[in-house]
């Protein structure tokens, strides 16, 4: 997260397109993402303001794209689509999530999901799942005194054995190690 300097602030409030792709605002009070130069009025106030450095960072803290800037890319259905499933596995992350039950909750074919995201990110949706896990286990690790099997399942993740594979294969050091070096 970059910390809202005065530059950042005039940006915003210019609405100044130079900005744009260097950093991502939220407003805490409507839960919006969005680039600097959005023309939609918000009338938010500094204290509202968070910066992201990255869309990542924004849509894992359970940030939604703003429909008016489209912050992440073009405004195609397929992006809008892709976008949807971000914001759906952000806030969902703690629950157990299947390809299969994102295409109940879309109405969309399990096909057409993975496609669709696999095209526009180069990643699956499951992997992706996994990422924002990993960053919220790795903040619970930094932040929590819970133990590693408490940090699993809460995100979503309660065979502490698996949690314990993936975290290694994704962070390249076990959850133990990660915790003794960050926090
Ligand atoms: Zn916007």
């Amino acid at each position: 997260m970059y910390s809202l300097t005065k530059k950042r602030w005039q940006a915003i409030e210019n609405r100044d397109q130079q900005y744009d792709g260097q950093f991502y605002y939220g407003v805490a009070t409507d839960r919006r993402v969005c680039c600097p130069s959005c023309s939609a009025d918000k009338g938010c106030e500094q204290r509202d303001v968070k910066i992201f450095k990255t869309e990542d960072e924004a849509l894992f803290e359970g940030y939604i794209p703003c429909q008016d800037c489209h912050p992440f890319g073009e405004d195609s259905d397929k992006a809008m689509l892709v976008d949807q499933m971000k914001v759906y596995l952000a806030k969902n992350y703690k629950k157990r999530i299947t390809l299969e039950s994102m295409s109940k909750d879309f109405g969309r074919s399990t096909g057409i999901l993975h496609r669709a995201f696999l095209t526009l990110t180069d990643e699956t949706p499951q992997h992706y799942l996994l990422r924002v896990r990993m960053y919220h286990a790795k903040k619970l690790l930094r932040q929590s005194n819970d133990s590693v099997a408490m940090v699993g399942l809460k995100v979503g993740i309660p065979n502490l054995s698996y949690f314990n594979t993936v975290f290694k294969q994704e962070n390249g050091l076990t959850a133990v190690q990660y915790r003794k070096d960050f926090s």
